[in-house]
């Protein structure tokens, strides 16, 4: 391994052991990089939802003990044999999606999101959550030099699947409504009206912060998740892991109309009239993300510019990062600031 400067036997990491209980602080080994690998020494993670859903033990089968955190942002510590396109000392960031075989009949297809031996950062295999991490070099980003490293970490999932998301919504949309008006939402926001887009937000009822934060980004008009927009919508997406808002934003879509369920988990959709998803409306998911959505995001975002809002934790503060985005007290992004 070729490496740029004396390395440390262990580490700091938050271990997830059981789900259910909150993560702990533990000394463990620094990994080791294999062939394709990356050592990186992590200066800032991002908090997702997602997070929460493994913590949770909403999303079973995690490795387990667990290192979640899939918004890596670091330099390279270190390299396996095989790495040609970064350089130690390189800012590199880590997405969700750490390695698809590359022959089974999705990745054939140009659908490595939906590969059936894929591998997830911070889920099958170890994240961000440590002073170091490896990952695979084929499945990192070299990021825009205009963010410092907590602005960059979340673009790299709320950013990614949020863009995958958006993009899933159409060419011809005018009328964009997002429900969840979180770290997803904030980011693509800011692109969709770059582009000319008018978006409509819905929050928690009764949530006038969230409310206030969606104005203050250019949003034409924001509401409750139970409210009807004063217009029809072309498209919606939803990132609440809220099941009942799937038949609201049906009813919130114009005829031909797109509702978009950007999240990995959701609790049960309500059963609903077929009215509401005649005349074409559709219902999708989106799941993971490929590398083409993030190289497409990473080159947009600092053209629009897009601006994160985020709210640094220590790593230590990892389980309070996590209350707060449970409980929806997180404006714009959480983020782990770890050795910036
Ligand atoms: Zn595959
Ligand atoms: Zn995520």
């Amino acid at each position: 391994m070729e490496q740029n400067y004396n390395i440390p036997k262990t580490m700091r990491a938050m271990i997830l052991d059981t789900p259910g209980e909150p993560l702990q602080l533990k000394y463990v080994p620094v990994p080791v990089p294999g062939d394709e690998q990356l050592l990186i020494r992590v200066a800032a993670c991002g908090v997702c939802r997602t997070d929460l859903h493994i913590v949770d033990g909403e999303l079973t089968h995690p490795k387990l003990p667990l290192i979640i955190g899939h918004e890596i942002v670091g330099t390279v510590a270190g390299m396996g044999k095989n790495v040609k396109q970064f350089s130690l000392g390189e800012r590199v960031g880590v997405p969700w999606l750490g390695y698809t075989d590359g022959t089974c009949r999705y990745c054939k297809k140009n659908m490595e999101n939906l590969c059936e031996n894929a591998e997830f950062t911070g889920y099958t295999i170890d994240g961000g959550y440590a002073e170091y991490t490896v990952a695979d070099q084929r499945y990192c980003f070299k990021l825009p030099g205009v963010y410092r490293d907590t602005e960059a970490a979340p673009l790299l999932c709320a950013g990614l699947i949020g863009y995958r998301s958006y993009r899933m919504t159409g060419d011809n949309i005018e009328k964009l409504g997002i429900y969840g008006f979180g770290g997803a939402a904030h980011i693509i926001a800011q692109i969709a009206i770059h582009q000319g887009k008018k978006v409509y937000a819905f929050t928690k009822p009764g949530d006038m912060n969230g409310q206030q934060f969606a104005l203050k980004l250019g949003a034409v008009w924001a509401g409750s998740s139970n409210d009807i927009p004063p217009e029809k919508l072309d498209a919606a997406i939803i990132f609440a892991p809220v099941g009942a808002l799937v038949p609201a934003a049906l009813k919130a879509v114009d005829k031909g109309g797109v509702v978009v369920c950007g999240g990995i988990h959701m609790s049960d959709i309500p059963s609903f009239k077929y009215d509401l998803l005649w005349e074409e409306r559709v219902i999708r998911s989106v799941a993971n993300l490929t590398r083409r959505d993030g190289e497409e995001l990473l080159e947009i975002a600092p053209k629009v510019p897009v601006k994160t809002e985020v709210q640094v934790f220590t790593l230590e503060q990892a389980n309070d990062a996590l209350d707060n985005l449970r409980s929806g007290n997180i404006e714009g992004a959480a983020v782990l600031a770890i050795g910036v």
